[in-house]
């Protein structure tokens, strides 16, 4: 099945450029916040991630909260909210049916309180993860349980209840299997972990009959598989576990180099995001 999938920059952050890899620059960059808008035929418009949204604000309005929004300054302009982004694609809030969510860090999470019809798909492990910290540790983490609706797990599915499908070929650079989120192989989420315990990836082909991975924070660039750029150290620490981040952002590149032909897309990285906007066009 093919689908239409636009990519959306719900905001940026600022921060130095060595943050995404070691070789950069200690000026501050933009990393655009992406969510991807999926057109499914029966499941109605998806969205893979939000960005930012106002929540951001409110759930790091106090400290020690305070210091995440010191360290990735949201930015974002009224047009790049999500609200009037769908509005300009004759879409509300209300009719996005589901959100997949790659990981629960705030800059991919902190629109889902404004998703008010929508269900929401993720790996079981990263849930998990979210709720088992406490308000500190999970701060070092990345995650703002603030973010989440109160009745986020009520609405929550988890992609290794679907049916597994295997990955053959070169997808198998990334393991044995991924889940058949709508049980018609449309799209497919690939556990990439590292980043988060689990991190949720999508295999999908788009309108022009083009296979992407949606990868979201696996990489920050693709210049991480294309030339083993690594993230500066600071970065280092808030991944979940560096030796698996790795390993994923090398199994990247074995697919990449067995498929040159597939899109891998990050969630930050301007430059892949750029490049499929202008094929889309
Ligand atoms: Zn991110």
């Amino acid at each position: 099945m093919h689908l239409r999938v636009e990519l959306l920059t719900v905001g940026h952050c600022l921060h130095c450029e060595r943050m995404a890899r070691a070789g950069g620059s200690w000026g501050k960059v933009a990393f655009p916040a992406m969510a991807a808008l999926i057109w499914h035929p029966t499941q109605g418009p998806l969205l893979y991630d939000t960005g930012y949204a106002e929540h951001f604000l409110h759930a790091t309005q106090a400290l020690p909260e305070r210091l995440y929004r010191w360290v990735t300054p949201p930015v974002w302009t009224a047009e790049q909210r999500l609200q009037a982004q769908l509005a300009q694609r004759g879409l509300r809030l209300s009719d996005i049916r589901w959100c997949l969510v790659s990981h629960f860090h705030g800059d991919h999470v902190a629109g889902l309180r404004d998703l008010s019809q929508a269900r929401f798909l993720c790996l079981r492990e990263d849930l998990v993860d979210l709720r088992q910290h406490g308000r500190f540790a999970a701060l070092r983490r990345g995650l703002l349980p603030a973010l989440l609706p109160p009745d986020f797990e009520q609405r929550c599915e988890y992609a290794e209840d679907k049916p597994a499908l295997r990955l053959k070929g070169a997808w198998s650079a990334l393991g044995q299997q991924g889940y058949d989120l709508f049980g018609d192989a449309s799209v497919v989420a690939i556990a990439l972990a590292g980043h988060s315990p689990s991190q949720m990836g999508l295999k999908l082909r788009d309108d022009s009959g083009r296979e992407l991975l949606l990868c979201a924070d696996a990489a920050w660039s693709r210049r991480a598989w294309q030339c083993e750029e690594w993230p500066a150290l600071p970065a280092r620490w808030i991944m979940h576990d560096w030796p698996a981040y790795q390993r994923t952002v090398r199994a990247l590149g074995t697919l990449a180099k067995l498929q040159p032909e597939l899109m891998i897309l990050p969630s930050h990285c301007e430059a892949s995001l750029a490049e499929y906007r202008g094929m889309a066009r």
